[in-house]
């Protein structure tokens, strides 16, 4: 069976545009879809259509074909039916078409919002508790002043991409056990923005862009945590096409600080003190984030009892209060004594100072000493 000429096929001239190729096509395909049309040989037209619309729409494979016809065609693989239901596999390809598809298809031409941009910044854990206003400056893509985003040098212009008329995009096509696969890829003439500029502007060289620090006020609320982080609208990438600019993302990073932690709005710290105070009782000093604070230590205190400052810990950051401040105590066992400190102790011991220990920390002495003993 000889092929019918794939012009012909489509009922459009040698000197069609791709416009008028696809719009045939188009035409032809909701005609003849087998899920359409039952008739007999419908199918057949169906994928004569599809066939001749996959060359003709391809610069590359119509520029063959016109030279060598149908042997040009099936000289690079990709013509001829495999016969089956594997022709019928470029579906999403049709569906892209009749409905608009998905970002595949997207037009280079259309605005398109800037891209997001990221920027860490470390804080004092005193700033992460209190909040800052501050400027930062982030190296930032603007639009080029000279050739306004454009890319031509002023007074030319940007053309159309011939290779991909425009679109950005080029079909290859290749045979795999499956079938006839259509693969879309960026258009390498024009890197898929769908123009050429014959004349690059200087300054950019034909990007459109710059390269710029930029300074950007930020104000940093008070209570905010490590790893969490703050949008500033419309301060990302400038957009293209003029779409909108992205968004700038300021990701917090806090520095641990000497002496307090911090989960949540909760803070933690630990308290060294003499096992005087904690046998006898005391009143200490604590600081805070908010100033020093007493904390009453009662008579008795055993080493690594928790003490709660309420509201002494860190600001909800989005504004429920104050977290607490938790204060560890850990009792520091003397360890230089002068010989009059020793005697007392020793005098102490004499005294009971064991049996006192044993009533505080409960049984658990008499019961190791139980253990021992054997009985
Ligand atoms: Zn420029
Ligand atoms: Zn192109």
């Amino acid at each position: 069976m000889s092929k019918r000429d794939y012009y012909d096929v489509l009922g459009v001239g040698k000197d069609a545009s791709k416009e008028e190729i696809k719009k045939s096509y188009r035409k032809l395909a909701r005609k003849y879809h087998p899920d359409v049309n039952k008739e007999e040989g419908a199918a057949d037209k169906f994928k004569e259509a599809k066939e001749a619309y996959e060359v003709l729409s391809d610069d590359q494979k119509r520029a063959q074909y016109d030279q060598f016809g149908h042997a040009g065609a099936q000289g690079q693989g990709f013509g001829g039916f495999g016969g089956g239901a594997q022709d019928f596999g470029g579906f999403g390809d049709i569906f892209d078409m009749f409905f608009g598809g998905g970002g595949r298809r997207r037009d280079p031409n259309a605005p398109q919002q800037g891209a997001d941009l990221q920027y860490t910044i470390v804080l004092d854990f005193e700033e992460a508790i209190f909040g800052k206003e501050t400027d930062i400056s982030i190296p930032k893509e603007e639009t080029c002043g000279t050739c306004h985003g454009s890319g031509a040098k002023p007074g030319t212009k940007a053309k159309t991409c011939s290779h991909c008329n425009g679109s950005g995009q080029l079909n290859t096509e290749q045979n795999t056990p499956f079938g006839k696969v259509v693969n879309r890829r960026v258009c390498h003439y024009c890197n898929g923005t769908g123009k050429i500029i014959p004349e690059k502007c200087n300054t950019c060289g034909g990007t459109g862009k710059v390269k710029k620090h930029k300074k950007i006020h930020i104000s940093i609320p008070a209570g905010i945590d490590e790893g969490q982080q703050i949008r500033v609208s419309g301060k990302g990438e400038p957009g293209v096409n003029g779409g909108p600019a992205g968004d700038l993302y300021v990701v917090v990073q806090v520095k641990p600080h000497e002496f307090f932690e911090r989960e949540g709005d909760h803070i933690y710290c630990e308290m060294p003190i003499t096992f005087t105070q904690a046998a006898l009782g005391d009143e200490i000093e604590v600081p805070t984030v908010h100033g020093n604070v007493m904390l009453k230590i009662p008579a008795g205190t055993q080493t690594g009892k928790t003490f709660r400052l309420k509201g002494k810990g860190a600001p909800n950051v989005r504004g429920y209060g104050h977290g607490d401040q938790h204060v560890k105590v850990r009792i520091v066992t003397p360890a230089k004594l002068t010989e009059r400190q020793k005697e007392l102790l020793r005098e102490f011991n004499e005294i009971g100072g064991n049996e006192a220990t044993d009533e505080q920390e409960g049984s658990f002495f008499q019961r190791f000493k139980k253990a021992f003993k054997g009985d």
